[in-house]
């Protein structure tokens, strides 16, 4: 039984980072209070709160009263799809279901756009849709798979959106903190994102809304967020979310360049002890911390354990739902067969991985192929 651990998930979930948890624990010290109340105590806990929104502004280029706080992702998500004033949907392959099932559950059409064998979205594919089908539609890209780590066409499909008058939502919580998000720059109408995918706490996020877009609300109650989000402020997250952000993107180039050389080892010892491994989004341009990748004769959930059991970290990239294990719609979508598509794993890494982590990966992944192999004999 070994020790030492190799913690390969940060596309699921990172560690708290330092600068979040004392951001956190600094509030919870000072003792804030609910924003809207009058009074000091009251105002103080508004101040953290603008404070943390002009931060996050300044990083991801918006304007601060365009941030609406969430708790999540998934609500960010939702609160886009639901609420925009739209008659359809354009969805990508490549979206998370907390953007995809609420755009099937909102009774409007939705049509899925195609992406190439790289898992990059088609945006011929997205001028015929938006132009063969008639009512204002939604476009929704995320910035960068959670599977494969294939970054969109996210700038190119908002110019294409808007000529022909649809709206665009950007997913980018697999972005946030890894990559420079611009919100400007990539010129779409809202973009989602989560803190814990950045070294922020769980339940926290924000969807950043341009002024101007009519979205109705997702929950109703208080006034709070401009009336665009009611329910009183996680204070504590929110200031933890902008400090993790903050963290995240100091020196983010050196940490991206780390990762990437990480990443790249990794894959090539990969194919070199078992050269029938298919890595998905090779050929794309992906982040630089994602490696998604299947052997035919190795099943996902076993392989999983095995890495556990050796003190590896990682993710099975078919979803497992009352034991029926679900294919990743993103690799069918890119033509990958479903039986190779049943054994993919993902190993995303983070800035604390070491070359230590990337060694126990692979004598885990030596010793799993040596068995597979003395098993087929
Ligand atoms: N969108 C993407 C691309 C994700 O990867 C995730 C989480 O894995 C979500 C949305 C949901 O975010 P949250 O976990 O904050 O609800």
């Amino acid at each position: 039984m070994t020790t030492r651990r190799a913690y390969m998930d940060w596309n699921a979930d990172t560690p708290l980072s330092p600068a979040a948890r004392e951001a956190m624990c600094a509030v919870w010290d000072k003792g804030a209070l609910n924003p809207s109340s009058a009074h000091a105590g009251g105002q103080a806990a508004r101040a953290i709160v603008e404070d943390a929104r002009q931060s996050l502004a300044g990083n991801l280029g918006c304007a601060a009263h365009e941030i609406v706080f969430t708790a999540g992702g998934t609500e960010a998500d939702n609160m886009a799809v639901r609420g925009a004033p739209v008659q359809r949907y354009i969805v990508s392959f490549m979206e998370h279901p907390a953007v995809v099932r609420p755009a099937k559950a909102s009774g409007r059409p939705v049509s899925f756009l195609d992406v190439d064998a790289q898992g990059v979205a088609d945006l011929q594919a997205l001028e015929r849709a938006l132009r063969e089908q008639g009512g204002k539609a939604l476009v929704c890209l995320m910035f960068a798979s959670n599977e494969t780590g294939a970054l969109q066409p996210v700038r190119q499909a908002a110019r294409i959106a808007h000529e022909h008058g649809a709206l665009i939502l950007c997913d980018a919580v697999q972005g946030a903190g890894k990559a420079d998000i611009d919100f400007n720059a990539l010129g779409v109408d809202m973009l989602a994102i989560s803190a814990h995918k950045f070294g922020g706490p769980q339940g926290v996020g924000a969807l950043i809304i341009r002024e101007g877009v009519g979205l109705e609300p997702l929950i109703l109650g208080g006034g709070q967020e401009r009336r665009r989000r009611a329910g009183t402020e996680n204070v504590a997250g929110i200031a933890a979310m902008a400090a993790a952000l903050e963290s995240a993107l100091e020196g983010r180039a050196q940490k991206e360049s780390a990762i990437r050389d990480l990443r790249d080892e990794l894959e090539s010892r990969l194919q070199a002890i078992c050269p029938q491994v298919t890595i998905f989004s090779q050929a794309a341009p992906r982040m630089a911390n994602t490696t998604f990748f299947a052997h035919p004769g190795m099943d996902a959930a076993t392989a999983l354990m095995a890495f556990d059991l050796d003190g590896v970290s990682l993710s099975a990239g078919s979803a497992c739902h009352s034991g029926k294990a679900e294919v990743s719609r993103a690799l069918v979508a890119m033509g990958v067969d479903r039986e190779l598509a049943r054994r993919a794993l993902r190993v995303s890494l983070g800035p604390d991985n070491t070359e230590d982590d990337i060694r126990l990966f692979l004598r885990s992944w030596q010793a799993q192929v040596e068995r597979m192999s003395a098993n087929a004999a």
